[in-house]
């Protein structure tokens, strides 16, 4: 079975403690066992002291909402960029298994290449 992700927002909650005891508790304990969760949460907490760091000193609801929704957007761009190049050596390799034949010559079989290699006996090569 597949682990079940708790959502950015849902994490999102959690870092700024508008969660109730339960959640909290499945949430931690899932933190324990889950790198994804975990790193979502530290964006969420290094957002957070940004947001803490800034000049203004209450940051409106609407304004925190855009830099998350940025956030996530960004993590999107990487996702796709991640998704596009594995992709891409996907493809690669696929292409490299099906068109051998270019890389390697068919008219001469592995056998024949190995035979060629023993025409010259190590021996011969020291007493020169
Ligand atoms: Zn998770």
């Amino acid at each position: 079975m597949a682990v079940k992700h708790f959502t950015e927002e849902m994490l999102s909650r959690y870092v700024d403690g508008d969660i109730s005891k339960g959640e909290r508790i499945n949430i931690e304990s899932h933190l324990k066992i889950c790198k994804k969760c975990r790193e979502i949460v530290s964006q969420f907490r290094q957002l957070n002291n940004i947001i803490h760091k800034l000049p203004v000193e209450n940051v409106s609801e609407s304004v925190r909402l855009r830099i998350f929704k940025k956030v996530k957007k960004r993590n999107l761009i990487r996702d796709f960029i991640i998704g596009f190049f594995l992709g891409l050596s996907i493809a690669f390799v696929m292409f490299m298994f099906f068109s051998k034949g270019i890389f390697f010559p068919k008219n001469k079989p592995m056998a024949q290449q190995i035979d060629s290699f023993k025409v010259v006996p190590v021996n011969e090569n020291i007493n020169h």
